[in-house]
């Protein structure tokens, strides 16, 4: 491509760049989606990078904002699309994943409705407008406030093996070392949306706790960096990247609590448990009952819920088996779609 690059009233000619905000019709309301649109003079791929789907995940907003700074259209072959806060009303007035407007948590209502609630409506829009004109896709989020996670890329396998083997090849080339499968492409996530409209995506998931971490976000510069020369949108370097020493997992299980209390974990995200091992327990702050708390499934923790308080629904732990040793028989699409990506 090497015409005018345009979203809504937002454009950048060839060899250009521009920033700005676009307006989206919510319906209800209208909210700015900040934009830097990148538009090399040579041809190449559209790279469309999201962050700021979810609110408190920082450390995406942030290396998704030092990327929009520093990309430049005379290094680009093709066009970058970079926005660094997709979903104004939680990031800015949240900070969690529901959206303050309705209730709504996007990632999972995406490709949307653009006659729908005011959240779907801004699914529908970032598909309308970024997404569906994306060669390829990356979503990028962070464990939320409340959430440990240990940093893994995801992708969701579909039925085109060509498909899937250009979103494996660019979840090996961030220097992430977990890359984490789901066995379909079902359910409201941005890069299982795109996935099924034939966009190879990445879900990039770095950063916890709502920490500011100014390294952690040169890392996932750094790994975008990896990723757009893998893409062919900038030059090769001279000593070629190294592909991470990759480690593939498979969704296997979601534990969510059974009772209100007071939760005491007894892993962090990171950590490999074994089936029916007792991760933490929930002390009934009533009458001092304790309910311990056993995974289901042999694996490795990748989400891990921080929170004292819990109830009964609340997502403690998200567990990915090894891909080596999966097995086939659970059902880690549904996990995937609850996996608090
Ligand atoms: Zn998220």
């Amino acid at each position: 491509m090497t015409g005018t690059l345009s979203v809504g009233s937002l454009s950048a000619e060839p060899g250009g760049k521009t920033r700005g905000s676009v307006p989206a019709d919510l319906g209800t309301l209208t909210v700015d989606i900040p934009l830097t649109l990148v538009n090399g003079a040579r041809p190449g791929p559209r790279v469309v990078i999201t962050a700021g789907v979810h609110g408190g995940e920082f450390t995406g907003i942030d290396a998704a904002a030092r990327l929009a700074a520093r990309l430049e259209p005379g290094d680009v072959r093709g066009q970058v699309i970079v926005c660094p806060v997709a979903n104004p009303p939680v990031v800015y007035q949240g900070r969690v994943d529901a959206s303050p407007l309705d209730g709504v948590n996007i990632n999972r209502v995406f490709p949307g409705d653009p006659d729908g609630r005011p959240t779907e409506r801004l699914a529908a829009w970032l598909f309308a407008h970024l997404v569906d004109g994306a060669d390829a896709y990356v979503d990028l989020h962070s464990g939320g406030i409340d959430e440990t996670l240990r940093d893994f890329v995801g992708y969701r396998l579909t039925r085109d093996a060509g498909l899937d083997a250009k979103a494996a090849d660019m979840a090996r080339s961030l220097g992430i070392e977990d890359v984490v499968l789901g066995l379909n492409a079902d359910g409201g996530n941005s890069h299982a949306a795109a996935a099924r409209r034939g966009i190879p995506a990445v879900l990039v998931e770095s950063g916890q706790l709502g920490e500011r971490d100014e390294d952690a976000a040169r890392r996932l510069v750094d790994g975008l960096h990896s990723l757009l020369r893998r893409l062919g949108v900038l030059d090769p370097r001279d000593t070629p990247d190294e592909p991470a020493p990759a480690h593939a997992w498979v969704w296997a299980g979601a534990v969510a609590a059974e009772a209100t209390g007071l939760w005491y974990p007894e892993f962090t995200a990171g950590d490999d448990v074994t089936a029916s091992q007792v991760i933490g327990h929930i002390i009934d702050p009533v009458d001092g009952q304790e309910h311990k708390v056993r995974t289901p499934v042999t694996g490795r923790v990748f989400y891990g819920m921080h929170a004292l308080t819990v109830a009964p629904g609340a997502e403690l732990a998200a567990i990915a088996a090894s891909a080596s040793e999966h097995s086939g028989n659970s059902d880690p699409g549904e996990t995937a779609d609850r996996a608090p990506a």
